[in-house]
């Protein structure tokens, strides 16, 4: 088996099982009992936020014990947003944020919030230029992703975070599919407030991590007994947490050399693809991309069939994000790009993951190849492709025959 889905998500490594077990038994202490056992829990918690803290350059105390990645960014945006509703109501984000971003922000439209929504053009990047002419004096947030978990581009971020902070407001990054895979500087980067997930990075899932920079304020949406700084209650999470904590550890310590990595087999793997099999595209940015996600896109073939076949052959990739797949409607992500939708279903997501090797590269080209072939045999878009290419396309209006970066 071939998993290319790291960025759905990853398995849990053997050291941070290992770190995770006596906190579901003999350790299984409540961390806010005064007691020897709670105290060990405490321990544990507490240095889990401090690893957490260090692989992004925050402090211990501005780390917030979450369920997840949609959990922290729930709590950012409609916390800073109810927060600040007196100041105002005006938030700006991009066109290819994660879901757990642009539903939390629906929401909030249906509140009365106020929402402007970045375009990224062809290479899905925001222009800075767009950023700051966005900014109204009732702008309370700015919240755009890090990477993006379909085409792993990534954002401008320390241009964002300067620029919100010159203007003082409230900069929010989802750096769910950066976070131990990219250097983070929260300092550096002006971040506000950035959300981390444990699952995408080889720890448990069902836990994550919101950083809140020191005085930032927001309104809790969990209220309880008070647990992390009265921020989030509910009795924490412990085995997950301290598996996270393991687990961001292990992937700061590797960052430089599994980035190095993933840059030698994706590029790779894009080389050979775009070389060897006929119209095939790269979405997203060749240059500015997390090198461990690479999205194409093949002419006249669907996604979907493409998943299966491969699956047949050992090889697990996806089409797009796990939450939108099953859904079989077109990438919103890829539509923001300005793909027509005809070229979209022919879309293919692999994300690499460090079971991955170059060893692996001949085999999942080669059987890309095979069963793109094998499609368009039976594709009829394919076999009336002076139709496909010069009619259908051309009838809608925005086909980029042209745009293959
Ligand atoms: C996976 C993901 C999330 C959601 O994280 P969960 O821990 O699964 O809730 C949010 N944002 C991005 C960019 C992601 O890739």
């Amino acid at each position: 088996m071939i998993y290319l889905d790291n960025s759905a998500t990853t398995p849990v490594l053997d050291e941070v099982i290992d770190e995770m077990l006596p906190y579901f038994s003999n350790e299984f202490g409540n961390p806010s009992t005064l007691y020897k056992l709670g105290q060990e829990s405490k321990k544990a918690l507490e240095k889990a936020r401090k690893q957490i803290a260090e692989t992004i350059n925050g402090k211990p105390e501005e780390i917030i014990f979450t369920s997840g990645g949609s959990e922290s960014d729930n709590m950012a945006i409609k916390g800073i947003a109810f927060k600040n509703k007196n100041k105002g109501k005006h938030i700006i984000t991009s066109q290819i944020e994660h879901p757990a971003v642009k539903n939390t922000l629906s929401s909030l439209e249906g509140l009365g919030f106020e929402v402007t929504y970045l375009p990224v053009y062809n290479n899905g990047i925001v222009k800075i230029e767009d950023v700051e002419s966005a900014i109204r004096d009732d702008t309370i947030l700015i919240t755009i992703m890090h990477g993006n978990n379909e085409i792993g581009t990534i954002q401008p971020i320390s241009e964002i975070g300067k620029l919100a902070k010159e203007k003082g407001i409230k900069f929010h990054t989802d750096a769910v599919q950066t976070f131990g895979k990219l250097p983070i500087d929260v300092e550096e980067m002006n971040i506000d407030l950035l959300s981390m997930s444990s699952h995408k990075i080889y720890g448990p899932k069902g836990v994550g991590a919101l950083y809140l920079r020191k005085n930032t304020k927001i309104t809790p949406l969990i209220d309880g007994g008070g647990q992390e700084n009265g921020l989030r209650s509910g009795t924490e999470n412990i085995p997950g947490i301290v598996g996270f904590g393991k687990a961001a550890e292990i992937a700061n310590n590797n960052l430089n050399e599994n980035h190095e990595k993933f840059t030698k087999i994706s590029n790779m793997i894009i080389d050979r693809v775009l070389e060897e099999i006929p119209k095939s595209y790269l979405n997203g940015d060749i240059d500015n991309r997390l090198p461990n996600i690479i999205n194409f896109r093949f002419s006249a073939i669907e996604g979907e069939s493409l998943i299966l076949l491969l699956s047949g052959k050992g090889i697990y990739a996806s089409t797009g994000s796990a939450c939108s797949s099953k859904k079989l409607q077109a990438s919103p992500i890829l539509q923001a790009l300005g793909l027509p939708d005809v070229d979209i279903h022919g879309s293919l997501r692999l994300s690499l993951g460090i079971k991955n090797s170059i060893e692996d590269v001949d085999f999942i080209v080669n059987s890309i190849k095979e069963v793109v072939e094998r499609l368009r045999e039976m594709s009829p878009l394919w076999n009336n492709e002076e139709e496909y290419s010069n009619g259908i396309c051309e009838s809608k209006g925005s086909c980029r025959r042209d745009f293959n970066v």
